[in-house]
């Protein structure tokens, strides 16, 4: 089944949403041990994010931003409370249902890029759509295209190591973005570099947010980039509250 920018080699904006949420968080509670202690991380955390829009994390360094993305993505089970995602209870559903929902529906960014260091960009950015089932044709057309996107298009050949700082982080968003997800989560994605570059990367998530309807959740300290999100949340004693 088509979805609106999935199929062809353009960038596209997603279809209007059906008014559902994107993603949401219910009553989220999660404790890690340490050193012979329980530290309840998350405590009644609760979200839900719409479709195209743009949420800041914030919340200092060890408050749970890291855990709760990690709960949103799949990637860890709260102890209690529930995650849906696009629609989908993801605690009910078999490991493999899981990992087609986040591959189809979400979009990750790192802090550090992530990026495969012996592939080039293009190859690094085509890889969601191959694991995907797209064939390495159209896989690369609309690889390109998404790197052009992020202004990429130029140095679609380079590897990793060839890139600077915020264009790695460029091309980490473009592979985030290719496969069309409702939403990206994002995990302190400028934490690693300067800061004239961080507010460049912003300002990019920001605008292709805006231009491709998909729903951002960012983690960030710096107040001042999470002051260009539609909506900031802060993760205060294991709750979100506005901010
Ligand atoms: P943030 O991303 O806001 O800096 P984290 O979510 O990474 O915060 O961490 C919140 C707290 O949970 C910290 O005290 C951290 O040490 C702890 N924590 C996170 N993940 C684990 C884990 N896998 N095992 C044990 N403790 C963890
Ligand atoms: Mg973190």
């Amino acid at each position: 089944m088509s979805r609106g920018g999935a199929t062809g080699a353009g960038v596209r904006r997603r279809p209007p949403s059906d008014g559902a949420p994107v993603l949401v968080a219910r009553d989220l509670d999660r404790s890690f041990r340490q050193g012979g202690l329980d530290v309840e991380v998350l405590k009644g955390a609760t979200l839900e994010v719409e479709a195209g829009e743009a949420v800041a994390l914030i919340g200092a360094s060890g408050s749970g931003k890291s855990t709760l993305l990690h709960c949103l993505g799949g990637l860890d089970a709260p102890d209690r409370g529930e995650v849906v995602i696009a629609g989908r209870s993801i605690a009910t559903i078999g490991e493999r249902e899981r990992g087609r929902i986040r591959n189809e529906v979400l979009g990750f960014v790192y802090q550090f890029h992530h990026l495969l260091a012996e592939f080039t960009a293009l190859e690094n950015v085509a890889m969601p759509l191959l694991i995907g089932g797209m064939r390495a044709p159209a896989a690369q057309a609309r690889a390109q295209a998404m790197l052009g996107r992020v202004g990429l298009g130029a140095r679609s050949s380079r590897k990793p190591a060839e890139l600077s700082g915020g264009e790695r982080q460029r091309a980490a968003i473009a592979r985030a973005l290719v496969t069309d997800p409702a939403c990206v989560l994002a995990d302190e994605p400028t934490g690693n570099l300067d800061r004239h570059t961080a507010d460049a990367v912003f300002e990019l998530m920001r605008s292709l947010n805006r231009e491709l309807g998909t729903s951002i959740v960012v983690a960030t300290h710096d107040l001042a980039l999470a002051e260009r999100m539609d909506r900031r949340l802060r993760i205060v004693e294991g709750r979100l509250v506005p901010a």
